[in-house]
């Protein structure tokens, strides 16, 4: 390591506080700082070249190194780095992207606002939502309810929507208006096998939470298509549907949270596209800018609009804003990320590759530490447990995540060591056949020498 680097190391230690971390656990880790990266490889600043099989944070979708999303940046900046879009000003990146992201998505989602990422996002639908029951004369109408195990970000209030413990943990979450029902979760589900019965009864979980809440009091159902940071949760295929049916039925509003699924990350442009559901508001972000700058956006139904439009005196602002809402950098590298998802064919190498993906994940299915394999798209998981039959978790005394983390990392490959011993895989969708395979054989290589170590033989 330089003498730099070591430096480094001290002032990050010193005064960095990094995004979910314990600030004692970093400060006796230490940071790992990355240097550059080039398609699906990342070099850190000790020269070691290591495989990404998570795009960054399942963002970087398009790879490193694009370098015609660092011009389309350069040159928006150079032309006009900023526009507010305060005051009816905006600018033309912003308004080509909404126009594009009504285009892809799916009909009936006709308006957009921009935020600088997911919990923002999120937060963003929350907001909109209370003003517009509360624009369309139905004021009791405020109760949430999202999944368990859901992810919806860390703003003050999508964190109580989030179902993981560290997030309620010291935050006073959730609060008193959020609730949650079960999640799909078929390898850990009494009903594993049937596909029906337990989309079944997440619809009845969820017309029984409505009712013990008051038809009259519910605004909304908020779930991810497939379960991303609960530990890659891929529900049964027609549970979207019928979820969409049953917030019908109750007249409720469905928000999907597309942060992670959305841009082909599983198979189609928007995982709700698979389905055929139009949700009332859609939360995206990470690969709309796939990382390169920060960007996301709340898709939203003519329904909801116009309700909120409606409501709004003609000459009263709605109270709801960001300096950078449709930032012209950002929207002008979202234009070209977009075009290299579809002209520039990224979409179609993820949807090749992810065959090759699939068969990864299911050859791991043999090794003894391995109890589920699942995925859709580019988006995967594979859950070690103790014993296969009886689906135990590894002692937590053990800390096996961070032992799979560090030994993957020393491996050459990166990817999600969640707490419960699942590893999260979303690579960039511009893999190769041949890099799909590296990733799941050195995945393999870390089992297999986890394996050797005599707690972790003794633990099976
Ligand atoms: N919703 C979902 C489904 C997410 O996965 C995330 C981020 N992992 C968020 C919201 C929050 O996004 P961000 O981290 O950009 O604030």
């Amino acid at each position: 390591m330089h003498q730099s680097n070591r430096s480094l190391l001290d002032i990050d230690r010193d005064h960095l506080i990094h995004p979910v971390t314990s600030f004692r656990g970093h400060e006796a880790r230490g940071a790992t700082l990355l240097q550059s990266g080039k398609g699906m490889w990342l070099t850190d600043m000790d020269g070691r070249e290591v495989l990404d099989a998570f795009a960054g944070l399942w963002c970087v979708n398009v790879g490193y190194g694009q370098d015609s999303i660092v011009e389309a940046a350069a040159e928006q900046m150079r032309r006009l780095p900023y526009a507010t879009g305060y005051f009816h000003f905006g600018s033309e990146p912003a308004v080509k992207l909404a126009q594009r992201l009504v285009d892809l998505s799916p009909d009936g989602l006709d308006h957009v606002y921009f935020t600088l990422g997911g919990s923002d996002a999120v937060d963003s639908a929350i907001r909109y939502i209370t003003h517009y029951y509360n624009a369309i004369g139905k004021p009791a109408k405020k109760q949430c309810i999202a999944l368990e195990r859901g992810y919806h970000g860390s703003s003050s209030t999508g964190a109580g929507l989030t179902a993981l413990a560290n997030f309620h943990r010291g935050f006073d979450l959730p609060l008193r208006w959020q609730h949650h029902i079960a999640s799909p979760y078929p390898y850990r589900s009494d009903l594993e096998g049937d596909d029906a019965a337990i989309i079944a009864r997440s619809v009845q979980e969820l017309k029984d939470k409505v009712a013990q809440l008051g038809a009259d009091n519910v605004a909304a159902f908020f779930c991810e298509p497939i379960q991303g940071s609960g530990g890659v949760i891929v529900p049964p295929v027609g549970w979207l549907k019928a979820m969409r049916q049953a917030c019908d039925e109750l007249d409720i509003l469905l928000v999907a949270d597309e942060v992670i699924t959305a841009f082909g990350r599983t198979g189609p442009m928007f995982a709700c596209e698979a389905e055929g559901v139009t949700p009332d508001l859609m939360t995206v972000a990470k690969g709309l800018t796939a990382g390169y700058v920060p960007m996301g956006a709340v898709l939203m139904s003519d329904k909801v609009y116009q309700g909120i439009a409606n409501g709004a005196a003609p000459d009263v602002a709605i109270g709801h804003g960001a300096t950078y809402s449709g930032h012209p950098v950002s929207a002008a590298v979202g234009l070209e990320v977009l075009r290299l998802y579809t002209e520039g064919g990224i979409l179609a190498n993820g949807q090749k590759v992810a065959v090759r993906f699939d068969a990864g994940l299911a050859g791991l299915a043999d090794h003894p530490m391995v109890g589920d394999t699942r995925g859709r798209g580019l988006l995967g998981a594979i859950e070690l447990v103790a014993d296969k039959g009886g689906k135990t978790r590894f002692d937590p005394a053990l800390k096996l995540a961070d032992r799979l983390f560090a030994k993957g990392y020393e491996n050459g490959v990166i990817f999600r060591a969640f707490a419960d011993n699942i590893i999260g895989l979303a690579p960039a969708l511009c893999a190769s056949d041949a890099e799909m395979d590296e990733i799941f054989a050195r995945i393999r290589k870390t089992l297999d020498d986890l394996l050797e170590e005599a707690d972790i033989r003794a633990a099976l």
